[in-house]
């Protein structure tokens, strides 16, 4: 696949405010924070969108989860969002899967 922005945060390549890393992810603030707190959970496998992938990406999946739970304790949140936008039509612009996480404020549902 064709490298996005978020590839080259990966290979630090443009710099970015780097929260977590791990082998298989990479944790950083979205650079348009919609919440006090608002940041990105990556795999670093360029799956493009979370419908790409597939039953081998299974614990892949499982922990970028579970890493979104530990960065979001780390920021000091309890009651926070996870979003994933699949495809331009649910507003998804960068095509390298991301779980935004957002936290510090009230959310409402259901989400715009
Ligand atoms: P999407 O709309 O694809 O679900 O979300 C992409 C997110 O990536 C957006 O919230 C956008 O602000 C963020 N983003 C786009 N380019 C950059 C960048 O260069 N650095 C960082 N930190 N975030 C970015």
């Amino acid at each position: 696949m064709s490298e996005t922005i978020f590839s080259l945060i990966i290979n630090r390549e443009i710099p970015a405010n780097i929260l977590y890393e791990d082998d298989l992810s990479l944790v950083f603030s979205d650079i348009n924070a919609q919440a006090p707190v608002h940041f990105l959970v990556i795999p670093k496998k360029p799956i493009p969108k979370l419908s790409d992938a597939t039953e081998d990406d299974q614990a892949l999946l499982g922990h970028l989860l579970l890493v979104a739970n530990k960065v979001a304790a780390e920021q000091g949140l309890t009651d926070f969002r996870l979003n994933v936008n699949n495809g331009a039509g649910a507003s998804q612009t960068v095509f390298h899967l991301h779980i935004h996480v957002l936290g510090g404020r009230p959310f409402s549902w259901p989400p715009g």
